[in-house]
Formats: structure tokens, sequence, C-alpha cells
């Protein structure tokens, strides 16, 4: 399975609790929504469909993996900075978690996409 950004093969990193595939090249991460929701709850953050996010059609990123269709680009956060992208056929995730460092452990992909999340939600100051 490549990475729909930079079209090299996702690694998987993975432990007892669970699997993500990551990119060595984006830092992205791929997973589906039921282990990202279990994530998001695990950590007191709102399930996916609750953490709202506008949809936007023409800044599609790239194929699913698994399907082979454009994925759908949702975007959030503080002036919509930040977008993850879904593939509405299988329900996969693919996050671009913006991270600095190599993802190779499990932990670190965990830390990566709960911030991402965290800063997602975050609604804009004032007003
Ligand atoms: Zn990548
Ligand atoms: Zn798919």
């Amino acid at each position: 399975m490549d990475c729909p950004r930079c079209e090299i093969e996702l690694m998987p990193v993975e432990n007892e609790s669970g699997s993500f595939s990551c990119c060595p090249e984006c830092s992205g991460i791929w997973t589906d929504v039921s282990e990202l929701n279990r994530l998001l709850l695990r950590h007191n953050l709102p399930v996916l469909e609750k953490l709202g996010g506008h949809v936007n059609h023409d800044d599609s990123l790239g194929m699913c993996p698994d399907c082979q269709i454009e994925l759908v680009t949702i975007e959030g956060g503080e002036r919509r900075s930040m977008a993850y992208d879904t593939c509405e056929h299988c329900g996969g995730i693919f996050v671009d978690t913006d991270s600095e460092e190599t993802l190779e452990t499990f932990e670190q992909a965990v830390e990566a996409i709960i911030g991402f999340y965290r800063r997602f939600q975050n609604k804009p100051q004032g007003k």
C-alpha cells in the first residue's frame, strides 16, 4: 500500500493495541475510521463525525491506496488551516501529521495523530 501523497510504500507501525500505516517520507498516517475513533475516545477527544470540519471537494490530495478512488479532503482547525483526507468508500483516513520526526513506533504515531486532532478541533479564538 502506497502513501496517497508520495506514492511510496507505507510502513506498518503496530503494537498490541492497534496498527497504522505510516509514510516514511511525509509522516502521513493511514488508518481507518473505527481505529481512529477508538484512539480519539481514549484521549478524551470527540469521535471523528463530531469533530466537525468542512468538506472540500475541489482540493483532492490523491487516491485511496485501497480502493483507487479519489479521497475527500476535510478542512478544520483555525482558519481551516488543517486538513485530513478520507475515503468515502472504505472509511480510510489519511492524516498528514506534520510531524518532524519519522514515525517509527506506535507511540510516536499515536502522539502525532492525537496532536493533529487536538489542533483540528480548536475553535477559532475570540468573537
Ligand atoms: Zn507520504
Ligand atoms: Zn478506500
